[in-house]
């Protein structure tokens, strides 16, 4: 896998080796049906999806509200200045946008300026891959779980981000969603890649 930008000029806290952990999946998931990602922020978790996308013959729903979760709202913990929209708030859109572009991948990747709870419900269709990377609250984590785990087709692949086992390391949430689709009979664990769990969408 090559890169076609200089991938940490790009905002977002992604490992290189869970982004090639994301473009592995959406690559060998893309005939199932497209990868969706929930919190695309900045885009540079999209770009290894898109990259595997494409190499897998695929697209990309990359869903984001681009307002920013409540870590990166002004005086939270992970805010960042330079994204500020002029109103008091975040805009990561402008960002994503120049990414993608950069990164030649806007045929690839099919950006949805929505909340991922809105946009869960008009997408009916098998997904290969979902990405869950959105906000870090228990509310919002099991909102995307429960919203599209259910979409992932039968063979496809769950991903998780920021699943922190050891509670010393980072917070909970992630973690208790990844403990939720183990528990849930619908899922077999297949990978932890630093911080990025991946499941596997079991047939019946
Ligand atoms: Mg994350």
């Amino acid at each position: 896998m090559d890169l076609p930008i200089n991938i940490e000029a790009v905002k977002g806290f992604l490992a290189p080796e869970e982004g090639r952990a994301l473009h592995d999946a959406a690559r060998d998931t893309a005939a199932l049906g497209p990868a969706l990602e929930i919190g695309s922020y900045c885009g540079k978790s999209t770009v290894y999806l898109g990259l595997g996308a494409r190499a897998g013959g695929g697209q990309v729903l990359a869903v984001d509200h681009h307002r920013g979760s409540e870590e990166n709202q002004p005086g939270a913990m992970f805010h960042d200045p330079d994204l500020a929209d002029g109103h008091g708030g975040i805009d990561t859109l402008p960002h994503f946008r120049k990414t993608m572009r950069d990164a030649g991948l806007e045929d690839v990747v099919i950006p949805v300026a929505a909340s991922a709870r809105v946009f869960a419900r008009v997408w009916a269709q098998p997904l290969g891959m979902v990405f869950i990377d959105g906000g870090h609250t228990l509310e919002a984590a099991l909102v995307d779980y429960r919203a599209y785990a259910p979409k992932v087709a039968p063979g496809g692949i769950l991903a998780i981000h920021d699943v922190h086992p050891d509670p010393e390391t980072g917070g909970r949430p992630p973690y208790e969603v990844y403990e939720l689709a183990l528990a849930s009979g619908l899922f077999r664990g297949l990978a932890l890649v630093d911080t990025l769990a991946l499941l596997r969408r079991l047939d019946v």
